[in-house]
């Protein structure tokens, strides 16, 4: 498959873990117009913000702790400050030795490369074009999209736990203010574009910290040990 080939040219901002990893234009080489990290959000962003603003985040930061707090620890971060080893951490503030081992295991897990994370924000915006009742992309989104991934083929994308197809519309329901639909992974502990997918916010809760492979083992042992009694 042809991949696009990108700009790439650096877009500076104020964020302090700027000196860490900068962000680099996504758009195709020779592009016109303004630079962009996430130009292909742009049209999701119109249709409904909050799922356009949902892929930036999911690919890009950890979900830490409810709360922020010295032994909680950061609440969200950028998965990829997180490959940065105790010692540099603390040149930003972040005292990893002051957060509960539990934390930390978790915070580490949720590392990725920035370019994972690029990776992982074009996927779910192909995914979620192929959801039901998704809108259409423009011509210049769907193509760019498709370099990566291949044809889109509207209402083929499935919970990658259960199988069941995915509406767009359940991006808008929400119960006690949690979304139905939640980012997942294959594997809960790679982050990257071929790893991860939407699911059931359900399905996602009952996976936990197993692969998909070994929830399903754990589901067949259920059902035996329920249908032999
Ligand atoms: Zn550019
Ligand atoms: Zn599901």
């Amino acid at each position: 498959m042809k991949m696009n080939e990108l700009c790439h040219e650096i877009i500076s901002s104020r964020s302090a873990y700027d000196s860490i990893q900068p962000k680099y234009c996504q758009l195709p080489k020779g592009h016109s117009g303004k630079h962009s990290e996430f130009h292909y959000l742009d049209h999701l962003r119109t249709v409904q913000k909050s799922v356009a603003d949902k892929i930036k985040r999911d690919s890009t930061m950890t979900t830490g702790a409810a709360w922020k707090s010295a032994e909680a620890g950061p609440n969200r971060i950028l998965r990829w400050v997180m490959l940065l080893s105790d010692s540099d951490l603390k040149h930003y503030e972040i005292q990893m030795d002051k957060l509960k081992p539990q934390v930390v295991a978790k915070l580490r897990e949720k590392s990725a490369t920035y370019d994972d994370c690029m990776a992982v924000a074009k996927k779910l915006t192909w995914l979620v074009y192929q959801m039901n009742e998704a809108p259409k992309p423009p011509q210049d989104i769907r193509e760019y999209l498709e370099n990566y991934f291949g044809k889109m083929v509207s209402g083929s994308t499935t919970c990658i736990i259960c199988k069941e197809k995915l509406s767009f519309s359940l991006f808008s329901k929400a119960q006690r203010g949690k979304a139905e639909i939640e980012t997942g992974h294959i594997s809960p502990r790679e982050h990257n574009a071929e790893n991860v997918g939407f699911a059931h916010r359900e399905c996602n809760i009952a996976q936990g910290n197993k692969t998909v492979l070994e929830f399903y083992d754990w589901i067949r042992g259920i059902i035996k040990r329920v249908d032999n009694r």
